[in-house]
């Protein structure tokens, strides 16, 4: 084969395949939001892999760029160990204090919202989008448009700008990989060759710490029970939204988007031991599952290694101990933050960008103290009974459309929970 024809086929071989071709390989990697639960688990994996290389081995992962909001301290920390090319720290008044910490390094010190695209618009081949909320769809917008295989964490990116993120996505030719737990295992089992089998998904969640109590229990309920989840370590946004099971609506949403499964066939089962993470249904019976101890370290280095497979740390799973898996449906009156997710896409438009906003406002408001538990689900709701008034949702034709409702729904969300702190 001549070079050129070697090149053009080279691009179309996923990476990983491509890097075993060429013998040794090094895969360039940016953690977008790398001082966060996920950011930091992708490190330690990339850390044990370079450990397992030994002193004179390969380094399989070499970092491009490390993001964090306000944690510079971390990021520094993170920065010496890993020697990125560049690394961004969100809040611009911490500058001076990352670029004291990263002298007489090879990393470039940079911060502010362009900084961050910079970051992403960097040639890793890798990206994971771990930033939280809808302030990750920027740069994971970067990232996509510049075709590269981007890990997704982010959900929020999808609940916010679904149909546009995909439509780039499509024409990019960037790949996405789930690392939301639920989706990475549908993404393992779902048989991609032949789509027309699948007869529906399977979403499992876990109940979050509050699946047993009681509608006044959860009404008095503190920001510490919430963010006790019995079975993941979290970020303390996602562990607010198990806790609603605004988690399982944001997911719905996110799997409508990256499955082509009609969001009527898709499911969602409480399962408390957070083994099985998800399923998939098949049209002769068949029903596939991917299970595992709940460690994020599986679905994360299942994207990292992705089409192969790479060594995670998490406990191996032993069913005989664990001896029961349960399953019940999922109490819609106890929860209505799920139905409402669920009701927004079917308004469609832009009343999922309108419930993501709106629930990152209140559970910021919750965690402040400045309402209730159950207030969340009520300030999402008059959200988008006021944005929405009963019709459609907006349209969004681009992501100004997305920027601008996302930026309509926090203000009326806020002035909602203003009103919820003087009652
Ligand atoms: P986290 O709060 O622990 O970390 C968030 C990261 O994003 C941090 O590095 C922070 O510095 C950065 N960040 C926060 N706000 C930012 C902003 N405005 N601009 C730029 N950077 C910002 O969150 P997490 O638990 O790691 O979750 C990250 C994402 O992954 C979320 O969307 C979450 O829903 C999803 N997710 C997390 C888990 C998990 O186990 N933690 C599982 C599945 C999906
Ligand atoms: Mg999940």
């Amino acid at each position: 084969m001549n070079r050129e024809l070697m090149d053009t086929a080279l691009h179309h071989i996923p990476i990983a395949e491509r890097a075993r071709k060429l013998g040794a390989w090094e895969r360039r990697v940016t953690i977008l939001g790398s001082t966060g639960s996920v950011g930091c688990n992708t490190l330690d994996l990339i850390e044990r892999t370079r450990l397992a290389a030994g002193a004179d081995g390969e380094h399989v992962f070499a970092i491009e760029a490390l993001t964090a909001h306000h944690n510079v301290d971390l990021l520094i920390e993170q920065a010496k160990a890993f020697q990125p090319k560049m690394a961004v720290i969100g809040d611009e008044s911490l500058l001076p204090r990352l670029r004291e910490g990263l002298a007489g390094t090879q990393t470039q010190a940079a911060a502010g919202a362009n900084a961050l695209l910079e970051a992403a618009s960097r040639p890793a081949d890798w990206v994971m989008a771990a930033i939280v909320g809808a302030a990750g769809l920027p740069p994971t917008l970067t990232a996509v448009k510049r075709g590269a295989h981007v890990a997704l964490a982010n959900k929020e990116c999808l609940v916010c700008a679904g149909s546009l993120l995909m439509d780039e996505v499509a024409t990019s030719g960037a790949v996405l990989l789930p690392v939301d737990s639920e989706h990475n295992a549908i993404f393992q089992v779902f048989d991609y060759e032949h789509p027309e089998t699948v007869d529906g998904l399977i979403l499992t969640a876990s109940g979050g710490p509050f699946r047993t109590w009681s509608t006044a229990q959860m009404r008095v309920a503190t920001p510490e029970q919430a963010v006790a989840h019995p079975n993941w370590s979290m970020g303390a946004k996602i562990s607010i939204d198990s806790a609603t099971l605004m988690n399982k609506g944001l997911e719905f949403i996110e799997a409508s988007h990256l499955f082509p499964v009609d969001p009527s066939c898709i499911e969602v089962l409480v399962h408390p031991q957070s083994v099985i993470h998800s399923l998939v249904r098949y049209v002769d019976g068949s029903v596939l599952a991917q299970l595992g101890s709940p460690d994020m370290r599986t679905p994360i280095a299942s994207a990292l290694a992705w089409p192969e497979r790479m060594p995670a740390p998490s406990a191996r799973l032993e069913l005989g101990e664990i001896g029961q898996l349960t399953f019940e449906k999922p109490d819609l009156s106890r929860f209505p933050a799920l139905s409402l997710a669920r009701q927004s896409l079917q308004t469609g438009g832009g009343a999922p960008t309108i419930l993501n906003a709106a629930n990152e406002i209140a559970v910021k408001g919750f965690l402040d103290r400045r309402m209730g538990f159950l207030d969340i689900a009520a300030v999402v709701e008059e959200t988008l009974d006021h944005l929405c008034r009963g019709q459609g949702g907006p349209r969004l034709n681009n992501f100004n459309d997305v920027t601008q409702l996302d930026a309509l729904a926090r203000t009326h969300a806020a002035s909602c929970v203003v009103k919820r702190a003087k009652e």
